[in-house]
């Protein structure tokens, strides 16, 4: 076996030089140490130019972000997305070099996404383009069934079958076209307006928005929660319907009789939203690709509650937007916990 050559400094600049993201590396204290030739073509800089400066010298936001990287003593990268000159996009990471345990210095990576934002712009306006010219014929069908549904006093029940499945499919695709929206929407973040909220207040809003659905279903829909008043920043309105979506799921889910249980609790500087069900559960096999988009468990409960498999892909999207994160517990035959945490303002 060969051995791996040592890492000398003529292989790590070979490397430097062959790869094709830009890499500055700088002292603990953001002084550039280094920079390779794709960092000095992307900031129009040399070496001679860049060594021994400030890494705010490069761009102000890579000198905003290491402060933060800094001030918070990060052990782990900072990951953000720079966009620099004329609407080109670039993934960024802010790293810092652990040397025993002190800190040798900060590593900054830089890729080019502009192809892949690109992209992104276009399938979001292709997806929305599509749902808004949906919307016009199909709101033309509705029209006309209930003009026929009025025409008909006394519909035959082939008739009335038939006007009924015509309804419920309108209705099915109406709310696949929302949500395709919705989900674009948070995507894009083109809706988004952050404020400061009381993260229980949002979610106890929710469930009283929900009572009457799960009385009518026979399902108890409980919410517990500390005297909690953690503050995050977000859009209230997103927040809200990442929450609904969960309690609507387990209300739709829970056979009657069953319960709900909402908790609020806060922790670790996180605001912790749970949703407990007594439904069917959920296959351990199935679990893991539940956030994918059209993803619908097979089973009896999810043929007999139509959806689209798009709520819990928006729910993930918009936690994702409030720099939080998803999750799901569940055992099948007993029921499922979904959860999302969000971080609370300092
Ligand atoms: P939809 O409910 O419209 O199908 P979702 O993305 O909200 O789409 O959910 C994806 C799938 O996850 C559902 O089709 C269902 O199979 C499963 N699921 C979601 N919530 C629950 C729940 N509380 N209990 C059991 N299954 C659930």
């Amino acid at each position: 076996m060969v051995a791996p050559p040592a890492i000398n400094s003529q292989l790590l600049e070979a490397v430097l030089r062959a790869v094709p993201g830009a890499v500055v590396a700088t002292d603990p204290a953001g002084v550039i140490t280094l920079i390779n030739p794709a960092a000095e073509s992307l900031f129009a800089i040399t070496s001679a130019q860049a060594i021994g400066h400030p890494l705010q010298a490069l761009h102000p936001t890579l000198g905003h972000r290491l402060a933060r990287a800094q001030e918070e003593k990060l052990t782990s990268p900072l990951v953000f997305e720079l966009e620099l000159g004329d609407q080109h996009y670039y993934f960024a990471s802010l790293a810092p070099m652990p040397n025993g345990s002190g800190l040798t210095g900060w590593v900054a990576v830089l890729q080019d996404v502009t192809p892949l934002k690109k992209l992104e712009q276009w399938k979001t306006e292709a997806i929305e383009t599509a749902a808004h010219d949906l919307r016009d014929p199909l709101n033309l069908i509705a029209g006309a069934t209930n003009f026929l549904r009025d025409s008909l006093p006394e519909p035959t029940r082939e008739q009335d079958e038939s006007l009924s499945m015509i309804k419920a499919a309108t209705d099915r695709m109406a709310a696949l076209i929302e949500q395709l929206l919705n989900l674009e929407h948070v995507e894009s973040g083109a809706e988004i307006t952050m404020a400061r909220l009381t993260l229980r207040r949002v979610i106890e809003q929710v469930v009283r928005d929900f009572k009457l659905a799960a009385d009518q279903k026979g399902v108890s829909l409980e919410f517990e929660g500390d005297p909690a008043t953690g503050r995050v920043l977000g859009d209230e309105s997103w927040l809200q319907r990442a929450a609904a979506n969960l309690v609507s799921n387990a209300i739709k889910y829970t056979p009657g009789s069953g319960r709900v249980r909402v908790c609020y609790r806060e922790s670790d500087g996180q605001g912790i939203v749970e949703v407990t069900d007594t439904g069917p559960g959920i296959p351990l096999e199935a679990q893991g690709r539940l956030f994918e988009r059209f993803y619908r468990v097979r089973g009896a409960a999810t043929r007999l509650n139509p959806g689209s498999g798009l709520g819990l892909a928006i729910v993930k999207t918009i936690v994702e937007r409030h720099a939080g994160r998803v999750w799901v517990s569940s055992v099948e035959g007993q029921g499922s916990t979904f959860g999302f945490a969000v971080p609370l303002l300092k």
